[in-house]
């Protein structure tokens, strides 16, 4: 195979990608990281129509420290990995079978999709309420903040994605039950629960963070699990079967929106599953409301942030990456692959709304629209007044 390291561009190696576009750029000489330049070609030679700063807004599960336990795995993408997220992070977490999450609470929300695999899921509410559910791939569960809860891998495992409202979340720093006994005193302990100190001699001692994940044998049917509180169960199902919506159709792919009008727990987190074709792409909008994070289930695709004041970056993407869109940017997302691009957009806010440029401009006196951008009539014309989404 040839070196780059020659001085023209006119003998470029052709094998690797190159900080060079039409005439401007030229071949790296010195030290390099082809995999990674491969993964962020729009980087490496950025679109004519990129410029000024803008913060990174992506990082790759990937690229993130993992924890490695007994009962599976846990990674985290928050505000210290993608300083620009701060409304929201996210965790991708493995349980093997059997594996469990150990029982525990934390300050934010947590709102999660199934990527693969089964889990069941245990929550107790405030007035004693009780919850318990198995989920599969492309199902849901919220449990606001505060309400404790598990998780179990079933018998083929299971992995997933986690989504907290708050970027500064961790993981790692949630109340554990465990690590609650091991810092009470036993007498305490005893006092509690009205029985002897000798109760609490095994309760585990070791671990940088006591159980957290950790392996146990596969639980039998939902039934057997099932316990009765007097106060009953939950008032809203913690669970949702986000797959099994009926998909908006439209011409470059399908979008599915969960939000708190359809599923009533996610009262502070807002989602679209959102599938663009071969070819297709995610229109070029922004959203009104809040703050975007993205997590890519599949494919490849390419992204464009405007930041007004003649600032735009792009950015690539595959399954594994997370993405950020500050409030009210401008954007779109590109299907640059030969399979589906399937995403989820994810907000901290009880309902989804996003602006599509092309609706408001069909929806504008057009005389108005055409002063601004010297539009012929044919353009004008195709204007949408519905919302394409994808095309
Ligand atoms: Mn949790
Ligand atoms: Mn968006």
């Amino acid at each position: 195979m040839a070196t780059t390291n020659k001085p023209s561009n006119a003998t470029v190696d052709t094998d690797l990608p190159q900080p060079i576009r039409g005439n401007d750029g030229a071949t790296i000489l010195a030290a390099r990281n082809v995999p990674l330049e491969r993964e962020n070609p729009d980087l490496l030679a950025p679109p004519y129509t990129d410029a000024g700063t803008i913060p990174n807004l992506k990082f790759s599960f990937s690229a993130a420290r993992n924890r490695l336990l007994s009962g599976g795995w846990a990674r985290e993408v928050t505000e210290r990995e993608l300083p620009v997220a701060t409304e929201i992070a996210g965790v991708n977490m493995r349980l093997k079978p059997g594996g469990i999450r150990e029982l525990h609470w934390h300050k934010e929300a947590e709102w999660a999709y199934m990527l693969a695999g089964r889990a069941r899921l245990t929550a107790v509410d405030q007035a004693g309420r009780n919850f318990i559910d198995d989920v599969g791939v492309g199902d849901l569960w919220n449990f606001p903040a505060g309400i404790p809860h598990s998780i179990q891998g079933l018998a083929e495992g299971c992995e997933f994605l986690l989504v907290f409202d708050n970027g500064s979340f961790s993981e790692n720093e949630t109340f554990l039950i465990t690590d609650w006994f091991k810092h009470t005193p036993p007498e305490i302990l005893a006092q509690n629960f009205g029985v002897p100190q000798a109760a609490f001699a095994n309760i585990p001692m070791d671990g940088e963070h006591d159980r957290y994940i950790f392996d146990e044998p596969v639980p039998g049917p939902l039934t057997t699990d099932a316990v009765q509180s007097p106060a009953g169960v939950v008032p809203q199902t913690f669970t949702h079967r986000m797959l099994a919506q009926t998909p908006t159709k439209v011409a470059g792919g399908q979008v599915r929106i969960t939000d708190s009008n359809n599923f009533p727990a996610a009262s502070t987190i807002a989602a679209a599953l959102v599938e663009v074709e071969p070819g297709g792409l995610r229109e070029m909008h922004w959203h009104p409301n809040t703050d975007e994070w993205q997590y890519y289930i599949g494919g490849s695709g390419r992204m464009s942030v405007f930041a007004s004041s003649g600032k735009s970056r792009t950015f690539d993407y595959q399954g594994g990456d997370v993405g950020y869109v500050p409030f009210a940017m401008g954007h779109y997302v590109q299907n640059t692959g030969d399979e589906p691009l399937v995403f989820l957009e994810m907000f901290r806010s009880n309902h989804f709304a996003d602006i599509s440029l092309n609706q408001w401009m069909a929806l504008t006196p057009p005389g108005l629209v055409q002063s601004h951008l010297n539009l012929d009539q044919q353009t004008m014309a195709a204007l949408r007044k519905d919302k394409p989404i994808i095309v």
